[in-house]
């Protein structure tokens, strides 16, 4: 499979900074010409461009590396290509300040990068992760991006990884995106193994309430506010469900288990209740459980803890002891079972229901 590592550049003494720095603005400007050139040429967005302005951009950027420069041609045709679906008439403008590199371009070395730089091969230190380090020894290297952000330059590096032959799980996880609580997992013999509740959430909020409060004394209002508050609700939310997954994984690899988890797009009808498409909280809710889900999925395979979906169909109506579905169940925090009496924490009760379904088949 395929994963994105993000390394922050070591501080680079001030010869390998300026010729980093110029690099990139390079790029940025190569970037720009080539949007004019197809622009000015009858908007071409494909691999024509090359025969259009190549020759002009080699003279104009003698520094800048020749693949590098026919990325900067397919960076630009991708902006091209999704600026003119939404808007045919307004020119787009690349403002990053990266360069991307070819695998065969560059070198992984003593714990750095070995790049072409100004017509040199200059060597740019990481900080390095750990856990990305075996991955770095074993893994196949794809493209390499360098990016500033913010003072800070980051290298994005693509690499292929073999996965983890799934083990056979002795026990099974059912993994509940719980009504009431965010996530709770239960095994197939009725043991709570995890629960992530509402705290995790109000931690983040406050985190988020704190950063809004700083934007919002901050100058005049403008859309770009709007924009930076939304990527960072993205960004917690994010942040919290690689916390989960994370917890997750190395739980269920821990007691040799298998992860059992609900097709999402039953979740929909069952979980939200008749939702309707005004509510934005809940729909950020099937968005951010999306995410986790992919997420665990991800975390699993490169951990060869093996992954099995279900049909949500009754995993909360059903009595995790007895198997009597209660129809008439409502919005009722605690589960009761007309039937055998069971009274149990409904997400719990879901979760234990998740992972018998597998269980179940398979003893
Ligand atoms: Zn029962």
């Amino acid at each position: 499979m395929k994963l994105s590592l993000k390394m922050k550049i070591k501080p680079l003494r001030t010869n390998k900074m300026f010729m980093l720095e110029k690099t990139l603005i390079d790029f940025k400007n190569a970037v720009n010409d080539w949007i004019d050139i197809s622009w000015n040429d009858g908007k071409i967005t494909d691999r024509k461009l090359h025969s259009y302005g190549y020759k002009e951009l080699r003279e104009k950027y003698p520094n800048l590396y020749s693949n590098s420069l026919q990325d900067a041609m397919n960076w630009a045709i991708q902006i091209l290509r999704s600026s003119i679906k939404l808007n045919p008439n307004k020119k787009p403008i690349f403002n990053t300040l990266m360069v991307s590199y070819k695998s065969v371009d560059y070198k992984y070395e003593n714990e750095g990068l070995i790049i072409p730089l100004c017509g040199k091969r200059v060597f740019i230190p990481l900080y390095i992760p750990k856990k990305y380090k075996k991955y770095l020894q074993n893994g196949t290297f794809g493209r390499l991006v360098i990016k500033k952000e913010g003072n800070d330059y980051y290298a994005y590096l693509s690499i292929k990884v073999e996965e983890k032959e799934p083990y056979k799980p002795t026990l099974w996880f059912g993994v509940d995106l719980g009504v009431y609580n965010l996530v709770v997992v239960a095994d197939s013999k009725g043991r709570e193994i995890l629960r992530f509740d509402g705290e995790i959430v109000k931690e983040y909020k406050k985190k988020l309430e704190k950063y809004r409060a700083r934007i919002q004394s901050r100058q005049k209002r403008n859309f770009n506010k709007y924009t930076k508050v939304g990527n960072k609700i993205s960004n917690y939310s994010k942040y919290i469900n690689h916390v989960i997954s994370k917890e997750i994984v190395k739980k269920a690899k821990q007691y040799n288990a298998g992860i059992v988890l609900e097709k999402l797009k039953g979740l929909k009808k069952s979980k939200l209740n008749k939702s309707k498409p005004k509510n934005i909280r809940k729909a950020l809710h099937i968005w951010s459980y999306a995410d986790l889900i992919k997420k665990i999925k991800y975390k699993a395979k490169l951990e060869g803890v093996p992954v099995v979906e279900i049909s949500p169909r009754n995993t909360s109506k059903t009595c995790s002891r007895c198997g009597y579905v209660n129809r008439r169940l409502k919005n009722e925090r605690i589960f009761v079972c007309p039937k055998c009496g069971l009274e149990i924490d409904r997400d719990l009760n879901a979760s234990i229901n998740i992972a018998k379904k597998v269980a179940s088949k398979q003893a």
